[in-house]
């Protein structure tokens, strides 16, 4: 039985997303507690994570007996076995771990684990394919769905706000969004952006605010 650690992580399920999780945690020094009900997922992150068990998240004994209820923070990485994620989000809300993540593969699965009182609820799939249509659509190189109304954009400044201080542009006023930050061409670094900034047009920029709101503004002369 390993011995569990408040700094230490769980991670229910050792799949694709639990796998990736679990190890870029132990390449950052985190220590993992793996479970899979799956031999073969369990044997694949052995030598990867500090414990990696083979055992059913949807037995309450059996995550104590592994020191589940003694980490601080877990991540529910069970996805197509609806009923194995439901289970096993009970269970595991019944250990009183303070922070808890579960993934989500559809809206309905998704309200059910928020109904259970589970806060932090990620859909991996969803995000992504989101992500992808503004990355395709091609004005935005990249995209932060921070919530469903709000986004991080990057992107680079529509010509009508380049050469000319940001303060008066009156950005917010006229477009609702904000610019968080930018970098030069060529350029190593992020600035954050202050009202006295000017950006040029190949600079790139951080713009935040509503997804529709933030894609019409990226749009704009382009
Ligand atoms: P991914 O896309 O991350 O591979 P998925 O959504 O396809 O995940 P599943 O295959 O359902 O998800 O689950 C991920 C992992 O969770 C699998 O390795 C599976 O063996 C494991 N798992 C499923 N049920 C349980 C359970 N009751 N206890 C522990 N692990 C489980
Ligand atoms: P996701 O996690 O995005 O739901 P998944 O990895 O679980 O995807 P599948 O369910 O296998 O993937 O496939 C996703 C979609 O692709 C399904 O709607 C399925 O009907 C469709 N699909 C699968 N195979 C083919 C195919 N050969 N041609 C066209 N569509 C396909
Ligand atoms: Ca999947």
């Amino acid at each position: 039985t390993p011995l569990a650690k408040d700094g230490a992580v769980a991670v229910i399920g050792l799949g694709r997303f639990g796998g990736s999780l679990a190890r870029e945690l132990a390449e950052h020094g985190v220590e993992v507690i793996g479970v899979d009900i799956d031999e073969a997922a369990v044997s694949e992150y052995a030598d990867i994570i500090a414990y990696a068990s083979r055992a059913d998240a949807t037995d309450e004994v059996v995550l104590r007996q592994l020191g589940i209820d003694e980490v601080s923070r877990v991540v529910i990485a069970i996805g197509s076995d609806l009923q194995a994620s439901i289970l096993a989000a009970s269970r595991i809300l019944k250990l009183g771990n303070r922070h808890i993540w579960a993934k989500a593969i559809s809206e309905p699965h998704a309200e059910i684990l928020h109904q259970l009182g589970i806060t932090n609820v990620i859909s991996p799939e969803n995000d992504m394919g989101r992500r992808l249509a503004h990355l395709i659509r091609g004005h935005i190189s990249d995209f932060l769905p921070i919530d469903e109304d709000f986004v991080l954009a990057r992107t680079t400044p529509p010509v009508r706000v380049a050469d000319v201080p940001l303060a008066s542009l009156g950005l917010r006023g006229r477009y609702d969004v904000t610019i968080v930050a930018f970098k030069r061409r060529g350029g190593s670094h992020w600035d954050i952006a202050d009202r006295d900034v000017i950006l040029y047009a190949d600079d790139e920029i951080l713009v935040a605010g509503n997804p529709k709101k933030v894609e019409a503004f990226s749009e704009l002369d382009k």
